[in-house]
C-alpha cells in the first residue's frame, strides 16, 4: 500500500513521490531523497501497517513507490494489489495519479466538517472485489465508494467492467459516485445533443434536481408537442432518429459528473438518453471542484448542481411559451387568409363588421359562431379572460364537441395549458379561471 504508519503519523509516499516530481525533481533525486528520510525506519522495521498492524517495509520503485508486507498478508493488502492491478489496467496512469491525489485534498477540505473521513479505497478492511479510488465512511455507518475514471474505451468489456464495478460496490454496501475525466465530454455540432461511451451512459445518475428537470421537460412536452420541444430545445426534427415510437413515452432526465482536476472545475451534464450512445443535452452545469465535493443539506448526494438552474428552467419556459405564441399566431393568420379566399371564391360579400372590429368583444363572438370560426377561439383563451366567457365557452365547445377538427380540440388544449403555466411554477390566475381551464384542457 502506500500509506503506513511511522510512531503516529500516516506517512503517504505516493503521494510525497508525486509531490516531488511535480517540483521537478528527477527519478534519481527523488529516490535518493525520500531513501535518505525513510529507509533508517523502514530497516528498524518501524513502518506499520494501518489496517493490520503488522510492520511494511518501504519499496522505492519507478512510478509505484509503497509498503510491503514481509509476513502474513492482511485484507488491505489483497485490496492494494488489486487496486493497481485495476488501476494499471483500465486508468490513464498519469492523470489519474495526479488527479486523484487533487481530488482527495478538495474531498477532505469538505467532507471533514460533517466528521465523514476519507479513505484510500484499499485500506478497506476487508477484501473488497473491486477496490474504489477512495471510501467515505459516515458516522451514521454509512459507505460511499468515490472513483476518478479516466481510462476512455469504448468496447464492450470496458462496459461490462463499468457494470460489474456498480454491482461490486453495491453489494459490498457501498453507494458509487464516479468522477468523469472532463476530456470524456463530447457535445455534438449543430445539435444540443451528446455523445456518450457505453460505460458513460453506465455512470450515469438521477438526483432529485435531474428529477425536477424530468417534470419541466415532460411538462413541455406536453404543452408544446413534442415535435415543437426536440427542434426548438435540441435542434432535432423527429425524423432524424426513431429511437422513441411513441410520443406519450416519459423523458427522465440524468446526469454525469465530469471534474478537470487541475482547473478545478466541474460540470453536471444533464441530459435525457437517446440511446445508449446518445442524449439530448438539457443543462451543463459549470461549477467549482469544491462544490462538486461538498455533501448535499439531505447528505444523500453530492451539490451536483449549479445555484441558477431553477432561473435556466424558467428562462427556457419563457422564450419556448414566446417561439410557440408566435408560431401559433401566425398559423392562425394563414388559416384566416385561406378562409378569406374561401369567402372571395364563393363571392360572398364579407361582412362590415368583419373589416371594422379590430378588437372583438368577447360579448359579441361568444355565439355558436365559436363552432364555425374555430381558429379565433385559441386566440380568446388568454390569462386576462373573463371567467364567465370561459364557462360559457366551456358549455358551447361541449355541446358541440362532435362538429370540432381533432386539431381545434387539440389547440384548445394547449392554449388552456399555456395559460395554466406550469405545475411547478403556474401563472397567477384566478382559481376560478384555472378550474375553467383545466376543463378546457381535458375536453
Ligand atoms: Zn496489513
Amino acid at each position: 500500500m502506500e500509506t503506513a504508519i511511522l510512531f503516529d503519523q500516516e506517512i503517504d509516499i505516493a503521494k510525497e513521490w508525486s509531490a516531488e516530481a511535480s517540483a521537478g525533481s528527477s527519478k534519481s533525486t527523488i529516490i535518493q531523497k525520500l531513501e535518505e528520510k525513510y529507509r533508517i525506519h523502514s530497516r528498524k522495521r518501524n513502518f506499520s501497517c494501518q489496517c493490520c498492524s503488522q510492520q511494511v517495509v518501504l519499496v522505492l520503485r519507478d512510478g509505484s513507490p509503497h509498503f510491503r508486507h514481509e509476513g502474513e498478508r492482511c485484507p488491505s493488502a489483497d485490496n492494494y494489489e488489486k487496486y493497481i492491478r485495476r488501476v494499471n489496467k483500465h486508468e490513464s496512469n498519469k492523470t489519474h495519479q495526479v488527479g486523484r491525489a487533487i481530488l482527495r485534498t478538495y474531498l477532505e477540505g469538505q467532507v471533514k466538517t460533517h466528521g465523514v473521513l476519507v479513505q484510500e479505497g484499499y485500506m478497506y478492511r476487508s477484501t473488497l472485489h473491486i477496490v474504489p479510488d477512495f471510501i467515505l465512511l459516515f458516522p451514521s455507518g454509512e459507505k460511499w465508494a468515490i472513483d476518478y475514471v479516466t481510462g476512455a474505451r469504448e468496447d464492450e468489456s470496458y462496459n461490462n467492467y463499468i457494470l460489474k464495478r456498480t454491482a461490486a460496490y453495491q453489494a459490498a454496501g457501498f453507494k458509487p459516485f464516479y468522477f468523469i475525466d472532463a476530456s470524456w465530454i463530447a457535445e455534438i455540432p449543430n445539435r444540443s445533443m451528446i455523445s456518450l461511451y457505453l460505460a458513460e451512459s453506465q455512470m450515469k445518475v438521477h438526483s432529485s434536481i435531474d428529477q425536477d428537470w424530468s417534470d419541466f421537460i415532460n411538462e413541455f412536452m406536453e404543452t408544446f408537442g413534442e415535435s415543437f420541444v426536440l427542434r426548438e430545445l435540441f435542434s432535432v426534427y423527429r425524423n432524424n432518429f426513431s429511437n422513441r415510437t411513441s410520443s406519450s413515452q416519459k423523458y427522465e432526465v440524468f446526469s454525469l459528473a465530469y471534474i478537470d482536476p487541475n482547473e478545478r472545475k466541474a460540470w453536471i451534464q444533464r441530459f435525457t438518453p437517446s440511446s445508449a450512445k446518445f442524449g439530448f443535452r438539457i443543462h451543463c452545469a459549470a461549477i467549482s471542484l469544491e462544490k462538486a465535493v461538498s455533501l448535499s443539506k439531505k447528505r444523500d448526494g453530492f451539490q451536483w448542481w449549479a445555484d441558477d438552474e431553477a432561473e435556466v428552467m424558467r428562462g427556457c419556459l419563457e422564450r419556448l411559451s414566446i417561439k410557440y405564441e408566435h408560431e401559433q399566431t401566425q398559423l392562425a393568420k394563414q388559416r384566416n387568409e385561406l378562409d378569406q379566399e374561401d369567402h372571395h371564391m364563393s363571392s360572398q360579400p364579407k361582412p362590415m363588421v368583419a373589416a371594422t372590429s379590430v378588437t372583438p368583444t368577447y360579448e359579441a363572438k361568444s355565439t355558436l359562431g365559436f363552432v364555425a370560426d374555430p381558429s379565433s377561439l385559441t386566440d380568446m383563451i388568454t390569462n386576462d379572460m373573463p371567467v364567465a366567457v370561459a364557462q360559457e365557452m366551456i358549455e358551447i365547445l361541449s355541446a358541440n364537441k362532435a362538429r370540432l377538427s381533432k386539431q381545434t380540440l387539440e389547440e384548445i388544449r394547449h392554449k388552456a395549458r399555456l395559460v395554466m403555466g406550469p405545475i411547478r411554477n403556474p401563472n397567477p390566475i384566478s382559481s376560478g379561471l384555472r378550474k375553467a381551464m383545466i376543463e378546457l384542457a381535458l375536453l
